[in-house]
């Protein structure tokens, strides 16, 4: 069993910064195929915490955050341990696809199995390297295919320890979303590493955006949790967040045509609002959607090309106490 990134950490390591690689598979051509990490040994006693990104191989965005993280924190003046994964699933990442080589999400296969499928093993690998020791957890994510997602935080709003993650992170849409069966976030949260996930922007890019505000939320938690002294985060307290929401859904199209929005994510909406319209080849409106409920838009679809049943617009809705 792969030893723990917390566990090793001896009074020589303290105060000291560690990257490397690991094995996690093998490719097919027998040779090792290892996935790199980052390691802070905080001088000073503290949480051990844990941020992964790429779980879903092609959702980039937090990657350039873990790097930005690691350069900037001080181990001499750190409280704790962090691990952060800057490319968990390397196999899906390798062939620039959300899915494994196998056609599987990672993100269903967690704890993992040491004698699994090759996405359970590397699942249970990443479990011993650096969940099952860990007091917290960040979990770094974008929009699927073809969509758009406003920075936000999903998390299981039922339980006081991931409510209070969400809070101290400061962003400005929480949703409840405990995650499905599998997922990092549920599986860890259920064996009492309470963990919330990083949702931003779209697969395939690096955005300024989502990078901005995943920054200052987890220098938001690092400070709150008093792993660092100093507060090194740039957005504007002036954001709201003693709310949650409680629920979310999908707008989807009636019709197949063109999708013309005129709203984005992040917009609040009310019942009867128009949102855009879906055009006929012919460039004739044929539907105008209106929101059906009032709520704030969370994520949208990119691709113009829509056809009924097409996920147009996530709307988080039914707000409640953070
Ligand atoms: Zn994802």
């Amino acid at each position: 069993m792969v030893e723990s990134l917390f566990s090793i950490n001896s009074n020589k390591l303290r105060g000291t910064k560690k990257t490397g690689w690991l094995d996690i598979t093998e490719s097919y051509f027998g040779l090792e195929k290892k996935i790199p990490y980052f390691v802070i040994y905080g001088k000073e006693d503290g949480p051990n915490a844990v941020i992964t990104a790429v779980i879903h191989g092609d959702e980039l965005n937090g990657i350039p955050l873990t790097y930005k993280i690691f350069n900037s924190i001080n181990p001499q003046k750190f409280y704790g341990n962090l691990v952060m994964l800057p490319v968990s699933n390397i196999p899906a990442f390798n062939v620039q696809s959300r899915y494994l080589p196998d056609r599987r999400d990672l993100n269903r296969l967690f704890p993992g199995k040491p004698d699994g499928s090759e996405g359970s093993r590397i699942a249970n690998t990443i479990w011993n390297l650096c969940i099952k020791d860990a007091d917290f957890g960040i979990d770094l994510h974008s929009a699927s295919y073809n969509r758009w997602n406003f920075p936000h935080i999903r998390g299981n709003m039922r339980l006081e320890r991931v409510r209070y993650l969400a809070k101290i992170f400061g962003a400005e849409i929480v949703i409840h979303s405990q995650g499905v069966l599998g997922s990092l976030r549920r599986e860890a949260t259920k064996r009492n590493i309470p963990f919330i996930l990083f949702e931003a922007g779209q697969i395939n890019r690096f955005e300024e955006e989502p990078l901005e505000v995943g920054l200052s939320g987890i220098w938001n938690i690092l400070y709150s949790l008093k792993m660092v002294k100093y507060q090194n985060s740039k957005i504007s307290k002036t954001i709201d967040t003693s709310i949650y929401y409680k629920k979310s859904s999908w707008i989807r199209a009636t019709h197949g045509g063109l999708f013309v929005p005129a709203v984005k994510p992040g917009d609040f909406i009310k019942e009867g609002d128009y949102l855009g319209h879906i055009m006929s080849l012919l460039g004739e409106v044929k539907d105008k959607i209106k929101a059906e409920l009032s709520g704030r838009i969370l994520g949208f679809n990119l691709h113009p090309q829509v056809v009924p049943g097409r996920a147009l617009f996530h709307v988080c809705h039914d707000e409640k106490s953070l």
